[in-house]
């Protein structure tokens, strides 16, 4: 099947005709990202694959249908940016990658609690200058620590485990509990006294009309003062001016960020010669105790071998009329932003 992708870049046709000497599909590679002004390059494919930051809205599925597609492939587990709503109305099929590699992403959350925690970032262009001194690098030991879950799911649970190797105390909350988080010894707790009692906060919870802003003004107030609040999910999830002037404040002590609610401007494109346009974001780039990381948690091997293998197997099933059960409908999204 001839497959529109866009927002490509050179390490997804990589991998992408690599795993496809098994599948054999026609694959055009398109640097764009997908907008209303760029769907009509999908013209004579009847499959998209679209990424995070791809605008899959009700205007450019119409635009899509137009041409003919049937199918959207996303490359991504999360699946925010589809109108499904729209794309069931217009007969289009949309599938995903559910589980590519929670690991990636649950070892990345890792890493930014840890760098974040030690000052790694500031540590690193201090002895680069010859600067040895240790003050304002003082951190605090996970061992003993409460780290609150939010979102049990796949990446959740392993950020869970993992932490608790380091001696921390788990609690979630998650509308939905798992026997596996249970069986783990975390504790399920209402949000409320997850940010009561949390000195890290980690959110993994897909972004959807509930959990919108779920990090806003009121939630902030409830965290205790220094806590350090982990975003690794999607950035909609944390109203940011609200946590720029928390940080401000003292009140939450250090920020992780691999997400931005107003990323798709920004990520994925080298635009270090050029000055930053978004002010909420520069602002952010100025906290000496803010890590942002450019949406890579899911940047692994591992996970691009198997996005790669899942989104074509996807696209071959379709082709041959079978559901591969990663099919994504309005209903089991459940609400939309
Ligand atoms: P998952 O579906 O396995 O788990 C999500 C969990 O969130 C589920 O247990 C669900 O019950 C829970 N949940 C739903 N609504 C909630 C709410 N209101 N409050 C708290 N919890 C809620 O998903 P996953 O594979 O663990 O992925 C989690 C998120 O990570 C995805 O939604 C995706 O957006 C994001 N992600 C980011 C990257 C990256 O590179 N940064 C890569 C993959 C996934």
């Amino acid at each position: 099947m001839r497959v529109a992708f866009f927002s490509t870049k050179s390490y997804d046709r990589t991998f992408f005709e690599r795993a496809n000497r098994l599948f054999g599909h026609d694959l055009y590679f398109i640097e764009s990202r997908l907008t209303e002004q760029t769907a009509g390059l999908a013209k004579g494919c009847p499959a998209v694959c679209a990424f995070v930051n791809d605008e899959l809205n009700a205007a450019v599925l119409d635009k899509l249908a137009e041409n003919e597609v049937r199918l959207i492939a996303m490359r991504s587990a999360g699946f925010n940016n589809v109108d499904l709503e729209a794309a069931a109305d217009l007969g289009l099929t949309v599938v995903r990658v559910p589980a590519y590699s929670p690991h990636s992403v649950a070892e990345h959350t890792v890493g930014l609690i840890l760098a974040l925690n030690r000052k790694l970032h500031r540590a690193y262009s201090r002895v680069r200058e010859g600067n040895f001194s240790l003050d304002g690098l003082l951190g605090f030991e996970l061992n003993g620590r409460t780290v609150g879950i939010v979102g049990t799911g796949k990446i959740g649970t392993i950020v869970g485990k993992i932490l608790q190797g380091f001696g921390c105390i788990i609690i979630a909350y998650d509308p939905y509990p798992s026997d596996e988080a249970r069986m783990l010894g975390f504790e399920y707790v209402p949000l409320d006294e997850l940010l009561a009692r949390s000195d890290i906060i980690t959110l993994h919870a897909p972004l959807n009309r509930e959990t919108y802003h779920m990090i806003d003004a009121r939630a902030v107030e409830r965290m205790k003062p220094h806590a350090m609040l982990i975003n690794t999910s999607r950035g909609g999830l944390v109203d940011t001016r609200v946590v720029i002037d928390a940080l401000k404040e003292g009140r939450i002590g250090s920020l992780g960020l691999d997400v931005y609610e107003e990323e798709s401007d920004l990520f994925f494109q080298d635009l270090s010669g050029q000055a930053i346009q978004d002010d909420v974001f520069a602002r952010l780039l100025t906290l000496p105790n803010v890590i942002i990381t450019g949406h890579q948690a899911f940047f692994t091997h591992e996970a691009l071998q198997n996005i790669a293998r899942t989104t074509l197997a996807n696209i071959s099933k379709f082709e041959r009329g079978e559901t591969s059960g990663n099919e994504v409908r309005a209903v089991t999204a459940g609400v939309r932003v």
